[in-house]
């Protein structure tokens, strides 16, 4: 049996294709390309979900990131707190507008960022900003980082892009509710996804609000400020207001196929995500970490083996990627943590008995 990390055929199933494909046809037919009434629909709905006032989408999840930083008044130079295990365009994205990542150390029962790690780090490097990572679907708790933001007068922007539907810990409301500016990515993998890049960012702001929809069409207004484009083509965002219609019912269906991986692992020697994340995290990735970094390489392998996919996020912290790797901070247990993990197939389409299999390889690989 193959079992792949992903499954495009299910999700843009003969239903799915029907309804998309009128679509397409009726924006040919207005030849509405660009921001159409499916981008309103979308930001509408989108914000809605998330309890706060604006959605706006732009270009893709990266752009969603350089542009929060602008209209938040980052400057070059500035510094900006990443955590030590996201991928990569966290840091580029602050790399790209000038200012200077700072590595911030992550917990290491989860990879997220961690507040005490944040606190000493802020008394060295003066941070401007923070870009915390719910990564793989974990969400941050974000209560004691937005107090102690709030009193040092830190910005803060969370990176959402693999949390569609995360629940925080302290209030079980989604992740992008709350007055931080969250962005979100909708690359195909994403659990909500586009037909090519997509991206936004959720704010409660209206004056931010009003400068993200500037910057994103090449600073278009009276004042004549210099913007870019990152605009959203209308048919993505006739795709992901289709595709919103489902998101929970997937995001559930990846949490149950979770629970099941934790139920059939739980007791091997392979560290698993903490339990209290199961009814939290939108199981975009599912994590498990091995001993040691060749002990991941050899799962990998075993299970390429018997035709199970696996995908080694991250094997490298942001310390130790070349253009990162001269940046202050504290990373010690970021870089002890990369490399170890391996992320199993996990997708909405994937049958019990597939999970039952993959955990059964990962069992026989342990047993060796
Ligand atoms: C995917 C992703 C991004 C970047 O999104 P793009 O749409 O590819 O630009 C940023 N941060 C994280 C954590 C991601 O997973």
């Amino acid at each position: 049996m193959k079992i792949a990390p992903y499954n495009f055929t299910a999700l843009h199933d003969e239903q799915y294709r029907r309804e998309y494909l009128s679509r397409v046809e009726e924006i040919l037919k207005n030849n509405s390309f660009i921001e159409g009434p499916y981008n309103e629909s979308f930001e509408k709905e989108f914000a809605n979900a998330h309890g706060v006032s604006h959605c706006l989408l732009v270009a893709n999840g990266t752009d969603a990131l350089e542009i929060s930083l602008k209209v938040l008044g980052v400057q070059p130079g500035d510094l900006v707190g990443v955590p030590g295990i996201t991928f990569y365009a966290t840091a580029e994205a602050v790399l790209n507008i000038g200012a200077k990542p700072v590595l911030i150390d992550i917990d290491e029962a989860t990879g997220l960022m961690c507040l005490n790690s944040l606190k000493e780090v802020h008394q060295n490097h003066p941070l401007k900003a923070i870009i915390p990572v719910h990564i793989y679907g974990l969400p941050v708790s974000m209560e004691g980082i937005n107090s102690f933001c709030s009193s040092e007068k830190i910005a803060v922007i969370e990176d959402a892009a693999q949390a569609h539907g995360a629940l925080y810990p302290y209030n079980k409301k989604p992740v992008g509710h709350g007055n931080n500016l969250t962005t979100f990515s909708f690359y195909p993998t994403k659990n909500l996804s586009a037909h090519g890049d997509a991206g936004c960012i959720l704010t409660n702001d209206d004056e931010l609000a009003r400068k993200i929809i500037i910057e994103r069409n090449h600073g278009r207004t009276d004042e004549q400020a210099l913007g870019r484009n990152s605009r959203c083509d209308h048919m993505q965002a006739a795709a992901l207001h289709l595709k919103l219609k489902n998101v929970d019912k997937y995001n559930q269906r990846r949490k149950e196929l979770a629970k099941r991986y934790h139920q059939n692992l739980k007791e091997l020697s392979i560290s698993l995500i903490p339990d209290e994340y199961l009814e939290l995290s939108s199981w975009h990735l599912y994590p498990v970490q091995l001993e040691t970094s060749e002990k991941r390489v050899e799962l990998a392998h075993f299970l390429k083996e018997r035709g199970i996919g696996s995908m080694p996020f991250y094997e490298k912290s942001l310390q130790q990627e070349p253009p990162l790797a001269h940046f202050p901070g504290q990373y010690e247990k970021a870089n002890a943590m990369a490399g170890k993990r391996l992320c199993l197939p996990l997708h909405p389409f994937l049958s019990d008995e597939e999970v039952d299999e993959v955990s059964a390889v990962v069992k026989e690989f342990l047993n060796l």
